[in-house]
């Protein structure tokens, strides 16, 4: 599919420093994070340093109709950046650049393969008084692909998903347009996608199907002077949840939400090795830990929010750790992407929105299937949008050099899937292909017709990160 030829087009496009299609290379690229075996694998890789050198790439793969995949660290766990049916992984992290920073309306202008860490580091020197939400994903993740691919921040308390943090788009279509939305479509201010067509929907949730993001504009919001993060532990989810509702609709300053379930700190010690117990419930163990972010502006108004999150925390039957956070091991857990570091650092989930009544629900069917088949069943759920929705998601650990448990853990992930699906208003996101298939069949068939007209209309040769997103 792709010769010399053609590798020598692209080069001329970006330099041949920026070009490969040596197999140690481009293994990278097709090699899964996750677990599954790759399908198809990435035959050149390109690292474009422009928007118009974007265009330029894909204008040669329409005219061969080469497949093309967006990508910037590949680890989304949905595996939505490896590329199923071959062609050219577009490398975007020399679009890495740090546009603006508009103070006034609180948000940053990026390109498309800005990662956490760039993010973070420069608003944390030219910008210490704004803050972005970030994931709990390594620092080299991209930044637009998870606000694309609707990733949850520690700032979803106050503006949703990531997709919900998006202001504007800059996007090379699949048709090799170049196209903007949002303000920035007929100003130079990225401040919004009110009061136009809400075009950014063409992009988002589509797995980079549709076109690939050279720029986007997304919110910060201010970094208020004084903050507290509440460890709230519990017994058990039924005890815990409902307290969690409850804060999620009082205002009180809070930013963040999110709840985890013991087993990750089980997993994170070691899981069944140290002998911990399986089901903390029996082991008479706190299984429900929630985190609750609040920040002020003065401190009195710090001091009363705290009381009254005490007090709604205390009147639940909720406590705080006697030791504090430090003595939580929340932080290191969560910073080295702890699934399991101490057995073989493996770890896959699924994960969905859903209704916050149905958090314990979704904790509880999961839950089971993990005991049957023997695996620590680390849950965690975070309220968004003050409270307006969820996001469940559920992970097995396993050892990475043992293809048994490699593959125990891919099929308790899927029976998972089919319990929960069981729940209605569960939809999974960052859906790998075996569960984008079931959706295609499930979902209002109009609904299809027209997701398959716009991946048309935009990626008229079906290029685009074929075999995932929609309407192919
Ligand atoms: C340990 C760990 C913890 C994590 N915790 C969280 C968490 O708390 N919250 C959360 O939201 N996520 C979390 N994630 C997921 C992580 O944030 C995702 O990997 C990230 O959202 C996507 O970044 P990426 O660099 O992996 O994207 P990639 O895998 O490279 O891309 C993701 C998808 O977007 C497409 N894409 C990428 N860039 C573009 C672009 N510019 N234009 C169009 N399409 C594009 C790709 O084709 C692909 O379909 C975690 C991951 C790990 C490994």
């Amino acid at each position: 599919m792709i010769n010399s030829e053609i590798v020598s087009e692209f080069e001329n496009i970006v330099g041949p420093e920026f070009v490969s299609d040596k197999p140690e290379e481009t293994y990278l690229y097709h090699y899964d994070f996750v677990t599954a075996e790759p399908e198809g694998v990435c035959d050149a890789v390109i690292m474009p340093n422009t928007a118009e050198e974007v265009q330029e790439i894909v204008k040669i793969a329409n005219k061969n109709k080469i497949p093309v995949v967006p990508w910037v660290s590949g680890i989304n766990f949905g595996s939505t950046a490896t590329p199923l049916k071959g062609g050219i992984v577009v490398d975007l992290r020399r679009l890495n650049r740090i546009i603006e920073v508009n103070e006034d309306d609180m948000y940053v202008l990026i390109e498309g393969g800005v990662t956490w860490a760039d993010l973070q580091g420069y608003l944390g020197k030219y910008h210490p008084n704004l803050m972005a939400g970030i994931t709990f994903s390594p620092p080299g993740t991209g930044v637009v692909a998870s606000c694309l691919c609707y990733g949850m921040f520690n700032l979803g308390m106050l503006g949703g998903t990531g997709a919900e943090f998006i202001n504007g788009l800059e996007v090379v279509l699949g048709s090799g347009d170049l196209v903007k939305v949002g303000s920035c479509s007929l100003s130079n201010y990225w401040y919004g996608r009110q009061p136009l067509p809400d075009l950014a929907g063409l992009f988002i949730g589509w797995e980079g199907s549709t076109g690939i993001v050279t720029k986007a504009a997304i919110k910060l919001w201010p970094r208020l002077p004084f903050r507290k993060d509440f460890v709230l532990m519990g017994k058990t989810f039924e005890i815990g949840i409902p307290v969690l509702l409850k804060l999620s609709k009082t205002g009180l300053g809070i930013c963040d939400i999110f709840v985890f379930s013991y087993s990750w700190i089980q997993a994170g010690l070691g899981g069944n090795e140290k002998k911990l117990p399986l089901d903390p419930i029996k082991a008479n163990i706190p299984d429900f830990v929630g985190v609750v972010t609040t920040q002020a502006y003065t401190e009195k108004q710090h001091e009363a929010q705290c009381e009254a999150i005490e007090i709604i925390y205390k009147e639940g039957g909720l406590m705080e750790p006697p030791g504090g956070l430090e003595d939580f091991l929340i932080y290191p857990l969560q910073a080295w992407g702890a699934w399991n570091f101490s057995r073989g650092g493996g770890g896959e989930w699924i994960g969905s929105y859903c209704s916050t009544r149905d958090i314990v629900k979704y904790y509880d069917l999961a839950k089971e299937i993990a005991f049957k088949h023997g695996h620590t069943p680390q849950f965690y759920s975070r309220l968004l949008f003050g409270g307006h929705y969820c996001v469940s998601r559920f992970n097995i650990n396993f050892n990475k050099n043992d293809t048994e448990e490699i593959e125990s853990a891919r099929k308790v992930l899927k029976e998972i899937h089919e319990e929960v699906s069981s729940i209605d208003g569960v939809v999974m996101y960052k859906a790998p292909k075996w569960a984008h298939e079931k959706y295609e069949e499930k979902i209002f068939p109009a609904t299809n017709e027209l997701m398959k007209k716009i991946k048309n209309l935009l990626d008229p040769n079906k290029i685009m990160n074929p075999g995932h997103g929609w309407g192919d």
